[in-house]
């Protein structure tokens, strides 16, 4: 079997297929495995991610994943969520022991940066949500927006802004009037009302390459091989049957199966394009949008934050997260490394990188008061400027399953369809659902995708079988 592209969707369904019994060829175009959520060496020598990436967790396959490849106990789950006010006060949300979907219901009541109003006006839309078991019926079509759907129900300005902005922007990656409601829904069901562990945030306490150092491990293990800079320029197709793929360095692979795990955007590029033309599934992939996401990456000389991260409100600046914290640097480390990350930063795209750090020390200034005697040594900005599929209203429709319409190829990546929005659980499954369909069609049938979270509590009742 060949696999193409080594992000996450590549590693997933070649890890698999290896335990499934099969020799798997991964070909990974950079010198680094992770694709997007991957982290590399600067040139001060400084190992940085890609991006801080985030799982919670709902992500049940995700998890899974990182169990199979030893990673699982890189990954530091907190049970709280610390926001905090442009003049420094802070609110914490939490579970405790009540049955879902009213386990956060006391913190929310505490919660001291939304009123009243705020607060019944979600408890209101919350309960609409645990009530259709994470489905109303009024979004069904996938034409509704997310911003449609909170106005219809009456929230407040501030509860739009200070509680479903602040956590859909940064899970979905997109503004709340680009997003399908169904999307935006799914997020409270699964991660904050079903289960009470669901919102739980999951962050590495290492660089994000070290996580996927067991997957060469588990696909060499087997037989298998794993190629760095070993880009694909091309997918050869006779009759529509996929007879080979020919590497950047002009050499001809052939393999029973193929799994593409690259970027929707680069997939057209490697098929012939009669293929696109004729094969909507191809074609249509162009109508899939991307929204952009910057990372700023902070070293100071004196520590200014105790928190390990917190979630800002009213400000560009969405997450900060304390990188020396979270790496397990203690007291005697000298200096901190915050890196801060704002979603959907469509604002930022054209801003020069200067301009972004200064925007950057002003918002954390009210927060982190301690920012004022602290130097700056070095900043750096990352601009991702396709970082995941948009999902908005309709976006489903392109999104293809990941048995091709090539006798042969079989597609996984984050875009395929899953359900599941453009996130490195949504990769995973597509990376094991590529390999169930193999496994299916050679006659040998396995599951490898992980059902969800089982709902608790009063939710157990309103669940509906998917
Ligand atoms: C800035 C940023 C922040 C994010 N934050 C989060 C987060 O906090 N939580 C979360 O869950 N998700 C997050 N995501 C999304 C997550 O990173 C992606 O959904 C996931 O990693 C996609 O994995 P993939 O394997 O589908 O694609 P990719 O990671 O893009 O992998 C595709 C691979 O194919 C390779 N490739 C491309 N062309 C070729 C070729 N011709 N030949 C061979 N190989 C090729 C690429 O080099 C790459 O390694 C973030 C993404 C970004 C960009």
């Amino acid at each position: 079997m060949i696999v193409i592209g080594g992000g996450l969707a590549g590693l997933s369904s070649a890890v698999a297929l290896a335990e499934a019994g099969h020799r798997v060829r991964l070909l990974e175009k950079r010198p680094h495995l992770g694709g997007r959520a991957a982290s590399y060496v600067l040139p001060g020598g400084e190992h940085v991610d890609n991006c801080q990436h985030v799982t919670l967790g709902c992500c049940t396959n995700l998890e899974d994943f990182y169990r199979r490849v030893g990673a699982a106990d890189k990954i530091r789950f907190f049970d709280q969520l610390l926001f905090a006010a442009p003049d420094g006060r802070r609110g914490a949300m939490e579970s405790f022991p009540l049955p879902p979907p009213l386990h956060m219901a006391l913190s929310f009541a505490r919660f001291p940066l939304l009123g009243w109003a705020d607060k019944l006006a979600i408890a209101r839309a919350l309960l609409t949500i645990a009530r259709s078991g994470g489905r109303p019926v009024e979004i069904s079509t996938g034409s509704v927006t997310m911003l449609d759907w909170l106005q219809k129900h009456r929230q407040t300005e501030r509860a739009i802004r200070r509680f479903w902005e602040v956590i859909l922007v940064s899970a979905l990656d997109e503004e709340l009037d680009r997003i399908d409601a169904r999307y935006g829904i799914d997020v409270f069901w699964k991660a904050f009302l079903s289960t009470r562990g669901g919102y739980r945030v999951g962050i590495p306490c290492v660089p994000l390459g070290e996580l996927y150092e067991g997957c060469r491990e588990a696909i060499v293990g087997r037989g298998g091989e794993v190629l760095l800079r070993a880009g694909v320029r091309g997918i050869q197709v006779t009759r529509n049957q996929v007879t080979g793929i020919e590497r950047e360095d002009g050499s001809v692979e052939t393999a029973d199966y193929y799994v593409t795990a690259v970027p929707q955007d680069i997939l057209p590029a490697l098929l012939p394009a009669d293929v696109v033309e004729r094969e909507a599934v191809f074609l249509n992939l162009r109508n899939l949008r991307t929204s952009p996401i910057t990372g700023v990456h902070l070293w100071f000389d004196k520590k200014i934050m105790g928190e390990p991260f917190l979630t800002m409100l009213d400000s560009t600046t969405q997450w900060v997260f304390n990188k020396t914290q979270l790496y397990g640097g203690g007291a005697a480390t000298e200096g901190q490394y915050l890196q801060l990350v704002i979603s959907a930063s469509y604002n930022l795209v054209p801003r020069s990188r200067q301009e972004i750090i200064e925007l950057c020390l002003n918002e954390l200034r009210g927060v982190l008061p301690g920012i004022r005697e602290a130097k700056l040594l070095k900043g750096t900005v990352v601009k991702e400027t396709s970082a995941t599929f948009s999902p908005a209203p309709g976006s489903d429709q392109w999104r293809p399953a990941q048995k091709s319409p090539l006798a042969g190829l079989f597609l996984a990546g984050d875009w395929t369809f899953t359900g599941w929005p453009s996130t490195m659980e949504g990769a995973v499954r597509s990376g094991y659902l590529a390999a169930e369909a193999i496994l299916s069609d050679v006659g040998a049938p396995r599951k490898f995708l992980r059902p969800d979270l089982p709902a608790e509590g009063l939710c157990r009742f309103w669940a509906r079988e998917s």
